[in-house]
Order: C-alpha cells, then structure tokens, then sequence
C-alpha cells in the first residue's frame, strides 16, 4: 500500500517506521527541515504512565476560572483563543464528571502501558541512545490535601500493573537527595518506580533514520495548504511545491490536523495547548535531580536528560499562537530557582534554551487514532501532554489497523466516533 503521512513530529515518525515495517510504501511530508522541529522537539521527556490522569479532572472548573481572573495560574485562557474554545471547552468540561473522568483515565493508562511495552520492543530491536534513564519519577507536594488527593487518584493505577508508593518528605530525599534545598517545604510526594524519561527530540531523529533504511522517504521543507476529495476519497494534497497524489493518508499533524481535516469535513475535537520549557545546560553540575520531578504546585517538571536540566510545564489556550511568553518562562525559571537555588545562582540565561510547543489536546486525554469516515483517511494526533508516552503503542496501534489485524488494545475506545 502507498501511504503519506503529514507530520514529522513523534507521531507521524513512529507511524511511518511500523508501516514501513509492515511493507508498505510510505512517505511523509513535513514543513520543517527536519524531524521532531515542533511540538517533540523540547518537551519534559518524561515516559510516565503515571500521569495519564487527564487535565480535566473533576474540579477542573474552578481551576480555570481562577486562571482567568489572575492570569498567573498553571492554567491561562487568552481572549484571542476564546471563540475557538466555547463549545470545545463546554464539551471539555462536560469529561470532568468523575464517572468520565476515571473511564478516560484508564483509556490513557491502557495506552501508555502498551505504548511503553512497543518502546522497550523498540530499544531491543534497534540500538539508539536517547538519555534514557529507567530511574522511576517523583511527583512532590507542599499540601497534604493535594498529595491525598493525588494519591487517590494513583490508586487506580493499580489496576494497571503501575505501582506507586505515598512517601514521607524524609524519604523523598533517599529517593532523590537533590531535593535538599526544599525538603522543609514539602509534605512529601508519591514515587513510581516504573516510570522512564529520555529526549523525545533525540528519540525520533532515531526512529527517523532506522525508517529511512527501512524505505521511508521524508520530503521536509514542505507545507501542506489542504486536503482535497474527489468522489468520497482523498485524492491529493495541495502543498507549497505543488500537488501530491495521495492512495492512502494519515494525518500526523499535532494541533495543526483539526483546521486541514477540516477541510473535508471532519471535525477533529483537538485545541492547542501551549506548553513551556526550558533547557539549562548544566556544565557538569552533579547534585541535579536524578530522575524526573514533578512539581505539583508548578505544574511543571524538571527532568535530567544528559547534560541538560530540563524545565518544563504550565498550559495556555492561545490558540496556535507559538510566540514565547515572558511569564510562563519566569515561572519556569522560579521553579528552578525554588528547586535548586545553589544552581539557579550559576545560570546564564544567554545559554539556556527558552521554548514552546502546542500540545494537541483531545477532550478526553486520550489520542484519536484510526479510520475517518473518510475510507483512505486516518488520523493519529491529540496525545496531549502524553505524546512521547503514547507515541510508541498509538504508531503500532494505527499500522495493524491499516494492516487489518488484531489490535492489541480495543481499536474503537481509540476511534475518533468516541469524541
Ligand atoms: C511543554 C511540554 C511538555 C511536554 N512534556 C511531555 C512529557 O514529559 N511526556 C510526554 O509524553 N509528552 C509530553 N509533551 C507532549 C508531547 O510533546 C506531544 O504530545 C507530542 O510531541 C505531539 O507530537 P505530534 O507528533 O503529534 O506533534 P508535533 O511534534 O507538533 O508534530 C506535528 C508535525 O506536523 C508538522 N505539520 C503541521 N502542519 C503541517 C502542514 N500543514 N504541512 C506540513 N507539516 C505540518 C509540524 O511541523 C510538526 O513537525 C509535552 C508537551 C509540551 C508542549
């Protein structure tokens, strides 16, 4: 079968290297120079099944109304995003209800079990490095009711084979001694021994190159204007160096799919959702975090990936706008500071790396992956903060559905009907 993929992110990269396995011809198309340049190039890496809880969780609606009036929470809606973001937003809110709320979460946590299951298959059949570390993640509190809470949530997980324990802000610091500086305000955190991290930017220039031997042609440098049917099929796609004919099509695009499957016809339920980071080079400073460290009252993470101090996190609803904000940086950089204020004395800003990306958010956490009801359509996007976990089990997934063989987890819970 010959299969075009729009996107070179996480996904359409993973995607193309499991259809190439399969032995098809396929081919991606991709605006930028090179793979992973947008949303994976400087994400948190973390590889946390751990944190499949979605955003909207009961509760959630509080949050954002806060956010709305100070403008400084974790959480920012920015008037320009507004009408895009009504009824997407209502029907958002309406998965907070927490019947939905813990059906979504398993949805997600079957995915990112499997998906972790795929890249540990992967790491065995191809030798790459990525700054992996198997190294578990911890997640910290300054409010005993948010650790509870939290801690409530996690034990859901159990049914998921994900162990976690609840730890005391004494053992917090055996587990990882970085966290000296703060220990006294801290109430304690949870620690998932299961979790990875790695660089999701490193990862799919690997995976690039071990599709490529496997036949993948990757054509960057070009952009993708629309999408075009001819009797009830995809019949080509309008680019910026002309047509391109089109058997087969997966749209890979993150964010940037819901506005070109719109285009015909299909309404892919994902919003931007901005996220920050920073990447401080930490020139042989060896008393950082050892493994990921997630920072409730942040809402954001710091994360080791080489010799790079990792920060990343906060949301904002700016629709696709992905220019920088001052303020989410400096919240970043408090972050760091308030970790490691010994370290923070020794950062020249002229060095660190300031970035964002558009995380493509589904209503419900989880990514829509599969057949359209457009029959030579389909899509795999909106994995959210998840991306990186999921991209692995959501690449497979979608290949044995375009090969026709048994899906390794319920094809149609993934299925964009569900939205
Ligand atoms: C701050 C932050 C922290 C995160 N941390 C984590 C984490 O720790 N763990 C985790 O699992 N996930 C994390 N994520 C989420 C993860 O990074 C994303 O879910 C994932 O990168 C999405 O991948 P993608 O391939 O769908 O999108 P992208 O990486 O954005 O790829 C889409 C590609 O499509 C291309 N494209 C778009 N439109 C067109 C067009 N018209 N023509 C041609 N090409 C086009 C783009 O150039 C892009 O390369 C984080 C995200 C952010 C922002």
């Amino acid at each position: 079968m010959k299969i075009t993929i729009i996107g070179a992110g996480i996904i359409g990269v993973t995607s193309a290297y499991f259809l190439a396995k399969d032995g098809h011809e396929v081919e991606v198309i991709e605006r930028q120079d090179g793979p992973a340049l947008e949303t994976s190039f400087a994400n948190a890496g973390m590889l946390t099944p751990s944190m499949v809880d979605p955003w909207n969780s009961p509760g959630i609606l509080g949050t954002l109304l806060t956010s709305l009036v100070t403008g400084h929470s974790a959480f920012v809606l920015r008037p320009k995003a507004v009408p895009t973001m009504i009824e997407w937003g209502l029907r958002f809110l309406s998965h907070s209800r927490k019947k939905k709320f813990y059906e979504n979460l398993h949805r997600s946590a079957d995915l990112a079990c499997y998906s972790m299951k795929v890249l540990k298959q992967l790491q065995g059949d191809l030798s790459f490095e990525f700054d992996h570390l198997d190294t578990g993640s911890l997640k910290i509190f300054r409010d005993q009711q948010s650790l509870d809470d939290a801690a409530k949530k996690s034990e859901s997980l159990f049914d998921h084979d994900m162990t976690f324990r609840v730890v005391t802000g004494k053992e917090l610091l055996e587990i990882d001694p970085s966290l000296t500086h703060c220990a006294e305000e801290l109430c304690g955190g949870l620690y998932f021994p299961d979790d990875h991290a790695g660089n999701a930017y490193s990862f799919t220039c690997e995976i690039e190159k071990a599709a490529k031997q496997l036949g993948v042609t990757f054509r960057y440098g070009v952009s993708v204007d629309k999408i075009l049917k001819e009797n009830g099929r995809i019949s080509k796609i309008g680019t910026s160096v002309g047509a391109i004919e089109c058997d087969q099509l997966v749209l890979a695009a993150g964010s940037y799919s819901t506005p070109l499957a719109k285009e015909v016809g299909i309404n892919i339920p994902v919003r931007p959702a901005k996220g920050y980071s920073l990447s401080i080079p930490m020139k042989g400073w060896n008393a950082g975090p050892k493994m990921p460290i997630n920072d409730d009252d942040f809402h954001a993470a710091v994360t080791p990936l080489g010799d790079t101090l990792r920060a990343a996190g906060t949301a904002e609803f700016a629709g696709l706008d992905p220019s920088l904000d001052r303020a989410r940086l400096d919240a970043l950089y408090d972050l760091v500071k308030d970790l490691y204020p010994d370290f923070y004395e020794t950062i020249d800003r002229t060095e660190v790396a300031e970035w964002a990306g558009l995380r493509p958010l589904s209503l419900d956490g989880s990514p829509y992956l599969g057949k359209t009801e457009i029959e030579n359509l389909y899509i795999n996007t909106g994995h959210g903060p998840l991306g990186w976990t999921m991209a692995c089990g959501s690449a497979q997934m979608l290949a044995d559905i375009i090969a026709g063989k048994e899906t390794a987890l319920n094809k149609s819970a993934y299925d964009i009907k569900r939205a």
